[in-house]
């Protein structure tokens, strides 16, 4: 592809022809990656610079960097003009030897033993000439074709294998193939003072995916940190955006207690990889098999594997169901434990203006939020237009339910579903017509009364960021077979 620029002047190279002598090469590339600017102050001038790295290629195997350093300006100038998957000339760049192969990660790893330096003033970049269709066109291809083949990739439950469970600071970098599962939206985070003289780079954004394979259909935590990912993230679908994670940072959370995944500076990501062999097809039929999975919501009122009220026999009192849930007994290994409570029930408001229903999806049995009708997931609403008059939802109870004990309050339980209609001998359709009178007596068949209570804890997780709490049965106790547990413990 060495050819003419219009101006007959520039003489092209493909990137493998880069020497570490050249101080004037040219080149038409794709952009595959690009980092946020680096601004720092030179004391030398008093002025602000910065520098920007783009991650290019010109063909199927060979990927290499571009650091352009200037002004400000300069920077800010590119990193507004310069997008992933535009194709551009970098005109009189200065070839640069890779010193060590195995260098830090503060930028994708180059699979040439050359990168390319533009300085302000000495090289450009611009975009390609918009007439020459066939060498963009053959260059954009190049966006879903990833330069390492996909067999290379890791399982997720490798991955994580690979960190252990409990090794907090290792951070270890890995090839993955994934397919996204749910997204988040974009978090604004504060950045942190040491940071404050970027006055003008404003909040730092954070989109939190999970992503899953067959391996690990639950999914791990994906977040992207870079303004350019995230914009790019906008289009992409769960269950069909399949992701090829090339160097993607896994270390431990202590947030979240599990592994996560990390969009580092060194991170590269193909979107929809289009390779031979069947492993993203793979992909996208089990993900095709696997429900639809959304953030926080679905958990809190969840019956389908509740286990039965005699499966329940540890006696916690709690504080130790807090500090089995999220301080120091915690164990990492299992996501979720029962417990037998003995307490008094200090909340339980189903009179006045709290709501104490929720409602499900007929179809798909996700909750559905307040402020929709219907489900609006798009397999649910294909089937509602097809069976347009059964019903699109169904209420059922659920009240936020506190105990107490001598050791504190647990306020996140939930009495729901049939355990709710089974607790309170009451039918949720004839629960929303109770009269408040009803309502009240009800009510005091519960509030400050003494019960032993069997629950089901979900510690916090990627998908959940609160602990979740369940009862699975409650019965009413005497006091002096409440003032016998305080012995106990
Ligand atoms: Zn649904």
């Amino acid at each position: 592809m060495v050819k003419m620029s219009k101006s007959q002047k520039t003489r092209y190279f493909r990137l493998v022809e880069m020497q570490p002598t050249m101080t004037n090469f040219s080149a038409a590339v794709l952009i595959i990656s690009k980092s946020s600017p680096n601004l720092f102050l030179d004391k030398l001038s008093g002025s602000e610079r910065g520098v920007i790295t783009l991650t290019v290629r010109d063909s199927i195997s060979h990927i290499t960097n571009c650091k352009c350093w200037g002004q400000k300006s300069f920077v800010d100038k590119y990193n507004a003009m310069l997008h992933i998957g535009d194709v551009v000339d970098i005109v009189g760049a200065k070839v640069m030897s890779l010193s060590t192969p195995g260098e830090p990660r503060y930028q994708p790893q180059a699979t040439l033993s050359c990168t390319l330096t533009v300085n302000e003033g000495h090289g450009h970049i611009v975009r390609h000439d918009s007439d020459d269709l066939p060498t963009i066109e053959t260059l954009q291809q190049l966006i879903h074709k990833p330069h390492k083949p996909l067999g290379s990739t890791l399982n997720l439950v490798e991955a994580c294998l690979g960190i252990g469970l409990h090794e907090r600071n290792l951070n270890a970098y890995v090839d993955l193939l994934v397919v996204v599962a749910a997204v988040r939206p974009v978090r604004e985070l504060k950045r942190k003072l040491s940071q404050s003289y970027k006055k003008d780079n404003g909040p730092l954004q954070c989109l939190e995916l999970i992503v899953m394979d067959a391996s690990c259909p639950n999914g791990i935590l994906l977040s992207l940190w870079h303004a350019e990912w995230i914009r790019r993230a906008k289009h992409w679908q769960p269950r069909k955006t399949v992701l090829h994670l090339i160097d993607v940072r896994i270390s431990y959370s202590d947030y979240y207690r599990c592994p996560v995944l990390n969009h580092a500076n060194c991170t590269l990501l193909y979107e929809d990889p289009q390779a031979a062999g069947g492993d993203c097809d793979a992909l996208l039929s089990f993900a095709a098999s696997v429900l639809p999975m959304s953030f926080d919501q679905s958990d809190q009122s969840d019956l389908a594997d509740l286990p039965t009220a005699c499966q329940i026999q540890t006696k916690m009192t709690t504080k130790q169901i807090y500090s089995r849930a999220e301080g120091e007994l915690s164990n990492a290994a299992t996501d979720r434990f029962t417990a037998v409570l003995y307490c008094m029930v200090s909340k339980f408001d189903i009179d006045g203006y709290s709501m104490n229903t929720s409602k499900k999806c007929t179809t798909c049995q996700n909750l559905v939020p307040r402020n929709q009708s219907d489900c609006v997931r798009e397999e649910c609403q294909l089937l509602f237009s097809l069976e347009s008059n059964g019903p699109r939802h169904s209420s059922f109870i659920n009240i936020n339910i506190q105990l107490s004990d001598q050791t504190g309050t647990l306020v996140e339980s939930r009495l729901s579903g049939h355990v709710a209609e089974r607790v309170m001998g009451i039918k949720a359709s004839d629960f929303q017509r109770l009269s408040e009178g009803a309502k009240i007596e009800l009510k005091w068949r519960f509030l400050l009364k003494y019960f032993e209570v069997k629950l089901l804890i979900k510690k916090q997780s990627a998908m959940r960021k609160n602990i979740v709490v369940l009862v699975v049965d409650m019965q009413a106790i005497p006091l002096n077979k409440m003032i016998d547990t305080f012995s106990v413990f």
